[in-house]
This record gives C-alpha cells, sequence and structure tokens, in this order.
C-alpha cells in the first residue's frame, strides 16, 4: 500500500522531509496571527499557525516527542486554513499539517483516535440510521435526554448533533436527464450522505436532470478520506482516495461534482495525496468540481424556470469553500437566480464554525466556542430582519450539522439548508 503523501520506504524520513521544505516558507512574521481562530480564543502561541509550524519543524528534526503537547496542538488545528489564505510567503500550511499529522501518527500511534474515521467510512453510521431514526421517534431520545442517562454514557454531544433523520435515501446508479441529454455528470455522495444529506442529493439529482444531463452515482464510491487525513491515517485517506477515482474513472462524464465541500475539498486534492507515490498515481481522469460553480457554470435552458421567493436567505461560507476550493462566491451567484430573494453574507463568514470533521465531536470546547459566535450573529441578522423569513444556506453538512444543533439548542426559528435545496423547491414544474 502507497502512503497517501509518501512512498511505504522509509516514510518517516520522507514526511520529515516535507515538512521541512514547506515550513522553511515560514518566516515567522505572524501576519496569520488575527486569521486563527484557535489563536483567537487561547491567544496561545501554540494554538496559532506559527505556533503549530515551529512544532511540526521540532518534530520533524526529533527536537521534539510526537506525544502530550504536540499532538494536543495538531489536535486542535480546525483545518480551516484561514492561515493559508493570507500567507504572504504562500506556505501551504494544508499540505504541511497533513505531513506532520502523520508523522506525528507515525511516531506515536493513536488506534482510538482513527476509530472515529474508520467507523464512518465503513457505512456504519449510515447503516444505523433506521435505529436512531427509531430512536428519536419513539420517545426514547426524550426520555434518555430527561433522565440525564446521556449525559452519563457520554453521548450527550453526539445526541445533540444528530438532525431530525428521515428515511435513509436509495440510490440508484443513474438518473437520466429531463428531454434532450446534454451530457453526463458523476455525483460524489460522501459516506453520510443518503443518511444526512438527502434533501441536497435529491435537488442535485432533480436540478441537474432538468437541466439535461444524466447522473451517474457509482455504488462503488466510498468515503473521501477527508477525515482519515485529519487523524493522520495517510493510508487510509490513500485506500479510499484510490476507490473513489476508480469509481468514477469507470464511467464517461462531462464532469464531477459532489454537494459537500468538505468533501469535495478532499477530492480536489487528491492528486497532492498521490504526489510522491513511486509509480501510476491515480487521479480522476475527470477534474471534480463543487456543485454551486457546476451550477453556474451551466448555461440553463430557457424553460427552466425559478419561483420567486419573498425570503432573505443568509449564506454561511465554509472555510473548505472559501480557503480550499476558493469559490465562496458560486453560491451567490447561484441564488441570484431565485427572483426576490434577499442575499446577504453571515457575518463572521471568514471564521470557522467548528463543524471541521473531527473536532465536531472530538474539540467540543472549540466547536461550541465557534459556534457560539456564529449563532450570535444570526440572532442579530435576525433582530435586524424583522418579520421577514430567514433563511441560512451552506453547503458543507459538517457546518449544516454543527449550526442546525446551535439553532435547535437556541430555539431559533431559521431552517438550514444547501443552495442547491432553496434553488431546487423553487423550480416551476
Ligand atoms: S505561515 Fe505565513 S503568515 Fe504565518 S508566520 Fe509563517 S510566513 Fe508568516
Ligand atoms: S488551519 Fe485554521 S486553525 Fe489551523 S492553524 Fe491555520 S488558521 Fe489556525
Amino acid at each position: 500500500m502507497t502512503c497517501a503523501t509518501h512512498p511505504a520506504t522509509d516514510q518517516t524520513a520522507s514526511l520529515a522531509a516535507t515538512i521541512r521544505t514547506a515550513a522553511d516558507l515560514c518566516v515567522k512574521c505572524g501576519l496569520c496571527l488575527p486569521h486563527c481562530p484557535t489563536y483567537g480564543i487561547s491567544a496561545d502561541e501554540a494554538e496559532s499557525p506559527r505556533g503549530r509550524i515551529a512544532l511540526m519543524q521540532a518534530l520533524a528534526e526529533n527536537a521534539l516527542p510526537a506525544a502530550g503537547r504536540l499532538e494536543f496542538h495538531l489536535d486542535r488545528c480546525l483545518s480551516c486554513r484561514s492561515c493559508e489564505r493570507v500567507c504572504p510567503s504562500k506556505v501551504e500550511y494544508g499540505h504541511l499539517l497533513e505531513a506532520g499529522r502523520a508523522l506525528a501518527a507515525a511516531k506515536h500511534p493513536r488506534p482510538a483516535h482513527q476509530r472515529l474515521p474508520k467507523l464512518i467510512a465503513s457505512g456504519a453510521f449510515v447503516r444505523a440510521a433506521p435505529v436512531l431514526r427509531f430512536y428519536q421517534r419513539s420517545g426514547l431520545q426524550y426520555l434518555l435526554r430527561r433522565s440525564g442517562a446521556l449525559k452519563k454514557m457520554g453521548l450527550q454531544r453526539l445526541d445533540s448533533l444528530l438532525p431530525p433523520l428521515s428515511r435513509r435515501l436509495q440510490l440508484k446508479d443513474y438518473y437520466p436527464p429531463v428531454g434532450l441529454q446534454r451530457g453526463n455528470i458523476g455525483l460524489f455522495t460522501g459516506c453520510m450522505g443518503t443518511a444526512l444529506e438527502q434533501d441536497a442529493l435529491h435537488a442535485a439529482i432533480a436540478l441537474l436532470n432538468r437541466l439535461g444531463y444524466g447522473v451517474h452515482i457509482p455504488p462503488q464510491q466510498t468515503c473521501c478520506g477527508a477525515m482519515h487525513l485529519q487523524s493522520g491515517d495517510a493510508d487510509g485517506a490513500a485506500a479510499l482516495a484510490e476507490r473513489n477515482i476508480a469509481a468514477f474513472n469507470a464511467l464517461s462524464l462531462d464532469a464531477l461534482t459532489y454537494c459537500a465541500s468538505g468533501c469535495g475539498a478532499a477530492l480536489e486534492e487528491y492528486a497532492r495525496w498521490f504526489e510522491h507515490a513511486e509509480n501510476n498515481a491515480p487521479t480522476f481522469r475527470t477534474a471534480p468540481l463543487d456543485l454551486c460553480s457546476l451550477l453556474a457554470r451551466i448555461e440553463w435552458p430557457e424553460n427552466v424556470k425559478l419561483r420567486p421567493l419573498r425570503a432573505r436567505v443568509l449564506v454561511h461560507e465554509p472555510c473548505s469553500l472559501r480557503n480550499v476550493l476558493r469559490a465562496a462566491e458560486a453560491p451567490y451567484q447561484l441564488l441570484r437566480r431565485i427572483p426576490e430573494l434577499s442575499i446577504e453574507a453571515l457575518p463572521g463568514n471568514a471564521r470557522c464554525c467548528g463543524g471541521a470533521g473531527a473536532t465536531l465531536i472530538q474539540q467540543s470546547d472549540l466547536a461550541d466556542a465557534l459556534r457560539a459566535d456564529k449563532i450570535a450573529a444570526l440572532k442579530t441578522a435576525i433582530n435586524a430582519n424583522g418579520e421577514a423569513k430567514t433563511l441560512l444556506v451552506t453547503s458543507n453538512l459538517g457546518c449544516a450539522l454543527q449550526l442546525s444543533a446551535g439553532i435547535r439548542a437556541e430555539g431559533i426559528d431559521v431552517e438550514v439548508i444547501h443552495p442547491v435545496t432553496l434553488l431546487w423547491r423553487q423550480l416551476t414544474n
């Protein structure tokens, strides 16, 4: 098995070399510090990009052990890459962090740390969805919450993140276009999409079909691997990437797209995951493109129209869309197609909401603090808006789960949806 970032032979030396090369570009100017959410909360240099780069350099030089403080500070990095976006020296922080986490994991393996990504990628959550749905609907959830048992079992946080579940979406391999065929599009669904992102997937298929595209959903596809990489499991991430590449390369496609920008950021960086592969690095034949960007680029036939909507929509910009895919403008472009809709950015979009992969569950203090800022911004925006109906759109599943949980906890009357779901709702027959 080839490591995602480095050949299996002499893996730690190769990772250390990657860290040294990338970190050497950092001149320690500190311009990234005000943009780092974890530094903003802690005011601790070790919780800043510059501090983490210094820690990774020390790890590469064998000057610090991986276990303990070093792991702690790397774990708490949100991978939001706000630092990368503002760095004048063009330090590839995301790449550096992946190598740092993989090296730390190689020097100090933590099987328990990798359990969550493996569990999710195995499809366990999707298989458990009917049971969880029963738990929600039978009154068991209500009873366990009231009794305090969830807290005692340490399941309170997981329970709070669980949105009301619908029946699992059973997807076909192919959805033909409506009318004349203009092309074929591959749709990546992710490991949890069929359980947690059903509306967005359904909307994506229906809209693409109406625009004249056949939609292929190869059942061989699997988890994107982002959470594996976040936990330092580069080999696990590479294995999933290879499977996804093979699944979509078996099809003849005009475009490859995805609903969740967090997964998409991983798909779009697969080429880099394999840049040190010894030979024949696997690569997508059709480059992935986020769904909003794709729909904004496609020419819409005259007969596909959207109904006006008198509402206000606040746009949350996921870090994956802003800082990795650099496509934050796409949802705005797309939503402008809906007549009468008032579109605004959610204040504070430059800062992560805390819905960053495993952080959502494993770093709950950090996730809660970051979410509190978003909820406060949302409340202020709603109060300033008076009676008008407000919607919050986000194109990343992790952010949607995180924001929805905060909204439910506060009892705010705001629906969180994917921008494409909103478009599909406004589609005329
Ligand atoms: S990462 Fe970039 S912005 Fe941050 S300290 Fe290093 S050179 Fe400066
Ligand atoms: S990725 Fe985000 S949390 Fe991590 S160091 Fe950079 S700005 Fe801070």
